[in-house]
């Protein structure tokens, strides 16, 4: 018998190509869209790279090949009618050729129906969600003169001092019931964990799932 694939539930366009959702698989940001024929999704599935057919060049195209900035393929999803691809990658540097860290940085909208949407895919984890955005793309575009920039160029083992700081200002605060010194300084702990998290590829839902499974077992102390 013949095991059908899922690819054959892949609805090509008359020129053979599909649409492609490239999202980061940390952050949950939507990177990019790109185009997909046989080939190239053969080439991705095979290589763990994402590999898209150029529109405009004609041809062939391994994303990150001149410019470094590859998305290594964390998982890739087709949609309930097959004509949309999702992959969800590990994005090195910028998705985008402009060197922004998503191609969407462009707003279409002034004001009401897009701050509306913004808060309804915020609602799970609030302004979490959006520091781990800032804080990808801080990583992604390294912005001058920023703070979060500066951590990432100083590497691992800044974060890790800053954390024990953070967290040695967390604990003198509680003992001395210092009420606005704590939650200053459990904001700058969150911070500097949430950029070591980045740094270590950790997606902050990973955390908040172990939270929630957490939650469902018997609480063993020590
Ligand atoms: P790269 O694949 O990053 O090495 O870039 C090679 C070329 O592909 C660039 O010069 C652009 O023409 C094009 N390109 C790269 N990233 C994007 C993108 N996110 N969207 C559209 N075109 C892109
Ligand atoms: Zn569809
Ligand atoms: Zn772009
Ligand atoms: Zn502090």
């Amino acid at each position: 018998m013949i095991q059908s694939s899922w690819q054959e539930q892949i609805k090509w366009s008359p020129e053979g190509l599909v649409p492609t959702v490239v999202q980061d698989a940390v952050s949950k940001e939507v990177l990019m869209l790109a185009y997909m024929n046989e080939e190239s999704l053969a080439k991705s599935l095979e290589s763990g790279q994402t590999w898209f057919w150029s529109r405009s060049r004609n041809q062939l195209w391994n994303k990150g090949a001149t410019s470094g900035h590859t998305q290594q393929i964390e998982s890739l999803h087709y949609d309930c009618d097959g004509d949309t691809l999702l992959v969800k990658v590990r994005q090195k540097g910028p998705a985008c050729h402009t060197g922004a860290y998503s191609c969407f940085y462009r707003e279409g909208t002034d004001g009401k129906p897009e701050q509306e949407a913004q808060t309804a895919s915020e609602d799970r984890f609030g302004p979490l969600s959006r520091l781990e955005a800032t804080i990808a793309q801080r990583d992604a575009e390294r912005t001058e003169g920023a703070y979060t920039t500066y951590l990432f160029e100083k590497g691992l083992d800044k974060i890790l001092k800053k954390v024990g700081e953070e967290t040695a200002e967390v604990i003198i605060a509680a003992k001395n019931r210092d009420a606005v010194e704590l939650r200053s300084e459990s904001a700058d702990l969150i911070f500097h964990l949430m950029v070591l998290l980045r740094e270590q590829g950790v997606p902050f839902d990973d955390v908040l799932k172990e939270l929630e499974f957490r939650h469902r077992k018997p609480v063993k102390k020590d």
